[in-house]
């Protein structure tokens, strides 16, 4: 018996991220979360009681649990390469900004995925920056 009970998954603050090999260059590593680990819950059934085993009729008594368990491994990155992620985020930025921040709605895709990005890798300023570029498309649309 293991049916899922319609929690979905979910990530945990109550757990420390563990080692995971990076995201780029698999050393194992914790300093930079990407994405958190996700839990799901499921039922579990348990023997709580059964007869001796000397008994003619055997029998047990089982009860169903709600148990945790990992759906998904963190995904982390080192912070080398976090540093090397943020550098080419910025020479993109370094290149395309202006352009972007002249005509947004044009580069929306593009936009939209190098905030993604930003934000994932938690890259601050760079996301203050992408975010006020988002913020300008939704002025432009009223
Ligand atoms: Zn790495």
């Amino acid at each position: 018996m293991d049916a899922g009970i319609g929690v979905g998954l979910f990530a945990r603050d109550d757990v420390k991220t563990g080692n995971e090999p990076c995201y780029v260059c698999k050393k194992p590593t914790r300093s930079h979360i990407l994405e958190p680990a996700l839990y799901e819950e499921y039922v579990a059934e348990v023997i709580v009681e059964r007869s001796d085993d000397f008994a003619n009729k055997q029998w047990e008594e089982v009860e169903e649990i709600v148990k945790t368990r990992k759906a998904k491994n963190a995904v982390t990155c080192c912070h080398g390469c976090w540093l090397a992620r943020r550098e080419e985020i910025a020479e993109i930025l370094e290149k395309d900004y202006e352009k972007w921040e002249s005509d947004p709605r044009q580069y929306l895709a593009r936009i939209q995925v190098v905030a993604e990005i930003c934000k994932t890798y938690d890259f601050e300023e760079e996301s203050k920056r992408m975010r006020y570029l988002i913020s300008m498309m939704k002025e432009s649309v009223k």
